[in-house]
């Protein structure tokens, strides 16, 4: 008789390539029965929208094709996971839970524990596997950027095993159809999450796109083409970090010395991969501190007087502020679930300095119009330029400025506020809107620089300037050796460069 299967519970992995709980199944000569569960609790979760359940079941059903093709086939249920995995039990005595390690939101944190927890009562090994440069439940910083390299780049991503399964396995997936929601509906403007559209993307990248990288992704305009585009993919788990880092290695070692664009390819792709360890840099906050879901890493940062009115929550959301490229963008996320880097920023900025909007009243917000949401990335971005953590610079980005440096001809303003569209370039860029646009909601400059007062006056107290060396030591980037220094008056020599710079910390 062959040994009873293992599951492979599917959540952010959905794909086969450098896929860790394939190759244990594999390595072991173990059946294999794919399970991913429709979680009525992360669905109703305010950080959670239509966008992300499209995103996962795209994904999933991308891998069922792919399964099938290999003889095998993927179990989908919908309800709680722990439930599930029960009643899935008596069907079918599975030995092991193989997932991989997700870096989520509390509900999913929790979630796992109980995963584990039922696991352990019923004699079932939970095994979880990384998937990221992110060490489980914490790290000493100063060994950060070693971890991350020794994850991510010293060994290539996992070629694709072969898959065992069996005719029991078989028989209870295919006989589970797709829960229809009516959540799933497909939207044209959305990113395909898929691992084949993963691959996709990232040869177009390299072959192509990437060369304009460096330079081009702060504009809304040209970031959608020389932006690497593979957030999504790397959100939902179609793509590792580890895939994306060993592609650009092997593109670096083959970029022909005499072609004239070498040397710009080279920046850029060091550009990008730089992001991609700043992306495991945040996350791992998250991993080693999951309350910073709900508060600032700085505890002299938790309690600012926002004014939160949910009248300008509301404005914001809607992109209805009156300043015409917070708008655009606001609209544009709602209709694409995307925008550059620059473009969110601004979004915070403006809705934290200016319209005093505390950012865990933003956050569900905006988690639900991105379409690679990833908490990890996410809320520590979020707290970054609100200027709540404590040692980064504080960054007020000017609409007005903004725009002109980023949209001059207007373009991406017009296109996501029609109103616009007869307005003269000239005018847009001055405020001069006519009627049928709303005036700015709230004053810019007196309003920005009474937050800008407020966080600078919580840098210089005693309090926060006892607090800030020991919030650095556990989140902040650097060098092994390098510890905080508060900021002196002439700037010291820069260090050289490292992974992490450009980070702005
Ligand atoms: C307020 C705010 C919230 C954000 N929330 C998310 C989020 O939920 N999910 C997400 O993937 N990105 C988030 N970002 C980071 C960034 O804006 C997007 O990753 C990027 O715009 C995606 O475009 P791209 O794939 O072309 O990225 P590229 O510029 O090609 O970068 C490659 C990859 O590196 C990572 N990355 C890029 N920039 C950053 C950064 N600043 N910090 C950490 N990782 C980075 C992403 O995984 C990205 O796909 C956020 C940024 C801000 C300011």
């Amino acid at each position: 008789m062959s040994a009873p299967p293992v599951v492979w519970w599917v959540k952010r992995d959905a794909r086969l390539a450098d896929n860790a709980c394939l190759a244990h199944a594999a390595e072991r000569g173990l059946a294999v029965l794919p399970v991913h569960c429709v979680e009525p609790s992360l669905m109703s979760a305010d950080d959670h929208s239509a966008m992300h359940a499209q995103a996962s079941w795209q994904a999933v059903t991308a891998l069922r094709g792919s399964l099938r093709a290999r003889g095998a086939d993927i179990l989908i249920a919908h309800g709680e996971v722990a439930g599930k995995l029960a009643k899935l039990r008596a069907a079918l005595p599975f030995t092991a839970v193989l997932s991989h390690e997700e870096v989520g939101n509390g509900l999913t944190y929790r979630r796992d524990l109980e995963v584990a927890a039922w696991c352990r009562a019923n004699g079932v090994e939970y095994l979880e596997f990384p998937q990221r440069g992110v060490r489980r439940g914490g790290i000493n910083r100063d060994r950060f950027r070693r971890f991350f390299m020794s994850r991510v780049a010293s060994s290539p991503p996992l070629k694709i095993p072969e898959i065992r399964t069996c005719a029991r396995a078989r028989a209870l997936a295919s006989a589970t159809g797709f829960p229809a929601l009516p959540a799933f509906a497909d939207n044209p403007g959305w990113q395909p999450v898929s691992e084949a559209a993963a691959r996709a993307t990232l040869d177009d990248f390299l072959g192509r796109r990437g060369l304009g990288y460096r330079g081009g992704i702060s504009s809304p305009n040209t970031a959608l083409e020389a932006g690497s585009r593979l957030s999504a993919h790397l959100a939902w788990g179609t793509l590792t970090v580890r895939q994306a880092w060993h592609a650009v290695k092997a593109r670096l070692a083959g970029l022909d010395p005499r072609d004239p664009d070498t040397p710009r390819w080279r920046r850029s792709l060091a550009a990008f991969l730089s992001r991609l360890a700043w992306r495991d840099h945040f996350t791992q906050r998250l991993e080693s501190e999951p309350d910073l879901e709900f508060r600032s890493p700085h505890p002299s940062y938790r309690d600012i007087p926002y004014e939160n009115d949910p009248r300008l929550l509301g404005a914001w959301a809607a992109g209805l502020t009156g300043f015409p490229l917070v708008d655009a963008v606001m609209r544009c996320l709602a209709a694409t679930g995307f925008v550059n880097f620059r473009m969110r920023a601004m979004a915070v900025s403006l809705a934290c300095h200016v319209l005093h909007l505390d950012w865990r009243a933003i956050h569900p917000h905006l988690a639900r119009v991105f379409r690679d949401y990833d908490p990890g990335i996410h809320l520590p971005q979020v707290q970054m330029q609100a200027g709540v953590v404590g040692w980064n610079a504080i960054r007020v980005y000017n609409p007005s400025k903004q725009l002109a440096e980023q949209d001059p001809k207007c373009l991406f303003t017009r296109r996501w506020l029609p109103e616009l569209a007869d307005v003269e370039t000239s005018r847009i860029l001055k405020g001069d809107i006519p009627g049928g646009y709303p005036a700015p909601v709230a004053a810019f400059a007196p309003r920005s620089r009474a937050m800008a007062a407020v966080l600078y006056g919580i840098r210089k107290t005693r309090e926060a300037r006892a607090e800030t060396p020991g919030v650095y030591a556990r989140h902040g980037s650097r060098k092994p050796e390098q510890a905080f220094r508060p900021r002196r008056r002439k700037p010291e020599k820069p260090p050289e460069r490292t992974l992490f710079d450009d980070l702005g910390e």
